[in-house]
């Protein structure tokens, strides 16, 4: 896809497609930053703008045969490596690559090679991959994406230019989830908050239960705003999950207290008059600006201090009833 369909990066983005037209780009890349963030198809996307029969400002079309082909794999002169079932890219595959960036592209202007996980290229083929890119091929782009450049032979690393891919913001993630996998609203950002800015870790999670988790987060929260008598809170705190002893209530309160975290976080946001596109919850927003009224930035402070207490208490072997029962009192 286009670099323009690729969420977030808005500073990396551009400063990549304008070397790549300008033709300053340097012939050896390192793609480097979190897991599930687009570091591949930002490697993609630069190869189709490189390849566009008609860019369009400043970006590939993704509409022209070589943009298509290239988006199902199956353009000659972009070459995807990745591990293999080994888990290790093996030297046979850096050496064909190799081998094929010797010639002029076949069908495009530029070849792109893509080396994808390429933390896992096993040392013998990091020595092969070296010599090439000490004298690059003047038709070839490599590009290597990796979430742990430290790992990459120093030798390599310095004959690439490293460009540093960010976390996404929640409300890039949750937009990626709605749009390229069919969340809902409400399931896309209650994902995205615990996704610590990575769409493949949001997916990996099970956001059912982590809707659940926030639901009934928010509803300690709201039943305690106004400060009701001791009773109600004990009654409050029965909406918790995880009321019996096992590890599955215990993981199920643990999930409710982190979604409570970054729920008193928005608060705090709401509160100070914090952009509303920095929320992590922002589809809660309307529920969230009438709670953040009750909770200023102390209460917001010693109600995370108590968060981060109960989750201690719980990593600890506490009761996950006690330890609800505890909390409803703190906050
Ligand atoms: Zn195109």
């Amino acid at each position: 896809m286009p670099f323009r369909d690729i969420a977030g990066h808005d500073h990396l983005k551009p400063l990549i497609a304008r070397a790549a037209l300008r033709g300053t780009l340097p012939p050896s890349l390192i793609f480097a930053g979190p897991s599930g963030v687009g570091k591949r198809m930002a490697a993609l996307a630069l190869a189709q703008l490189v390849n566009c029969a008609s860019p369009v400002a400043e970006d590939a079309c993704g509409e022209c045969a070589s943009c298509r082909r290239i988006a199902r794999g199956v353009h000659a002169d972009v070459l995807i490596i990745e591990p293999g079932e080994t888990g290790a890219i093996k030297i046979e595959q850096i050496r064909d690559a190799v081998e094929r960036s010797a010639y002029r592209p076949f069908e495009g202007r530029r070849r792109v090679v893509i080396i994808d996980d390429a933390e896992h290229i096993a040392p013998a083929a990091q020595d092969a991959l070296l010599k090439t890119l000490e004298e690059p091929p003047s038709g070839t782009t490599f590009v290597l994406v990796t979430s742990m450049p430290e790992t990459l032979l120093s030798t390599i690393r310095s004959r690439c230019q490293r460009l540093r891919f960010g976390r996404l913001s929640p409300g890039d993630v949750a937009g990626v989830l709605m749009a390229a996998h069919g969340y809902s609203e409400a399931d896309a950002h209650a994902a995205a908050a615990f996704s610590d800015g990575s769409v493949g870790r949001a997916l990996e999670e099970a956001s059912d239960a982590f809707v659940e988790a926030r639901d009934a987060a928010l509803q300690l929260l709201e039943a305690v705003a106004k400060d009701p008598p001791p009773a109600r809170r004990i009654q409050a705190s029965g909406g918790l999950p995880g009321a019996g002893r096992s590890k599955a209530d215990r993981d199920a309160l643990a999930q409710s207290l982190l979604a409570m975290g970054t729920l008193l976080r928005d608060l705090g946001v709401l509160g100070a008059g914090g952009d509303a596109r920095a929320l992590a919850n922002a589809d809660l927003k309307g529920k969230l600006q009438p709670l953040a009224r009750s909770f200023d930035q102390d209460r917001i402070l010693s109600s995370f201090a108590a968060v981060d207490r109960a989750l201690n208490a719980l990593g600890r072997n506490a009761s996950p009833k006690i330890v609800a029962d505890w909390l409803a009192f703190q906050i």
